[in-house]
């Protein structure tokens, strides 16, 4: 049986865009007789607020949408992540970084590398990957808490080639090395966007992924992340982004476009889907 998911971060108010990709995550699961759900990507505390949590809830039941209780919320379920990671360091696979972001971002440019060389930015040019045990022991007394790494090259030999199946492009050959040695826990965050989504799909048993063709890099590194915990690969279904009459995707910092700003303008629900096409 087909299962979905819509799992927006509550960050701000859902605009025209959630609206769509709800609506679309819906109506795959519906036509198929499948399940939807709905999860709460708030991993980050101090960028997801509660009321945003209640709010979009509203938002969403209002545009007539119902989902599968209980609701996952990432932020209760911190323990799952911290499992997945104890068993990807345990394949050796993760080590710690001390670097800051500016020092990050200061690196990459002087080894002579683009501002967005990687798809989530600058490619990490590797200063903490071999740290002895002494310089590691010696670095946390000195500096923050790391950020927890994933060893790529390590990792894209372990698993091999990979691809995975999007329902509109067809099979796509992951290339998750482009990512460079991705940040899987954050030392202010315990875990990280890549690693929860990846491992709350899987148990949550999602057989279609559906969300907005921005993310569709980042699925190479899922499935990379699939591969070495060894689960299951749902199908893909990447769609487009909606933009406004000025061709610039919608944001949640445009109050215009949020549903809560249309319905208060007297908008109804069915107009908001006739708007969107769905
Ligand atoms: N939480 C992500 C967002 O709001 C969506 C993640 C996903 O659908 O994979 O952009």
């Amino acid at each position: 049986m087909i299962v979905t998911r819509f799992a927006p971060s509550p960050t701000g108010h859902l605009h025209l865009g959630h609206a769509y990709s709800a609506l679309f995550a819906e109506q795959a699961a519906r036509t198929e007789g499948g399940r939807f759900l709905l999860r709460i990507e708030d991993i980050d505390p101090v960028r997801c607020k509660p009321a945003f949590t209640s709010d979009l809830m509203e938002d969403l039941r209002w545009l007539g949408l119902r989902w599968e209780e209980p609701v996952r919320r990432q932020s209760q379920h911190l323990t799952d992540y911290q499992d997945a990671l104890a068993r990807l360091r345990s394949m050796g696979l993760l080590y710690p970084c001390f670097c800051t972001r500016r020092e990050v971002t200061a690196e990459a440019a002087a080894s002579g590398q683009a501002p967005h060389a990687g798809p989530d930015g600058p490619i990490y040019p590797g200063t903490c990957r071999h740290l002895s045990s002494e310089d590691q022991e010696h670095l946390r007394n000195e500096r923050a808490a790391p950020n927890w790494r994933l060893d790529m090259a390590k990792a894209t030999a372990l698993a091999g080639p990979l691809v995975w199946h999007d329902l509109e492009r067809g099979e796509v050959v992951a290339t998750p090395q482009d990512f460079g040695d991705v940040v899987l826990a954050r030392r202010d965050v315990p875990t990280s966007y890549h690693l929860s989504v990846t491992v709350d799909d899987h148990l949550q048993g999602v057989t279609l992924v559906t969300r907005g063709e921005d993310l569709f890099r980042a699925t190479d590194l899922h499935r990379l992340l699939q591969a070495l915990l060894g689960y299951a690969v749902p199908d893909y279904h990447h769609h487009k982004l909606l933009v406004d009459a000025s061709g610039h995707r919608y944001a949640k910092r445009d109050h215009a476009v949020t549903l809560r700003h249309l319905r208060s303008e007297g908008m109804t629900a069915e107009e908001v889907r006739r708007t969107i096409g769905l």
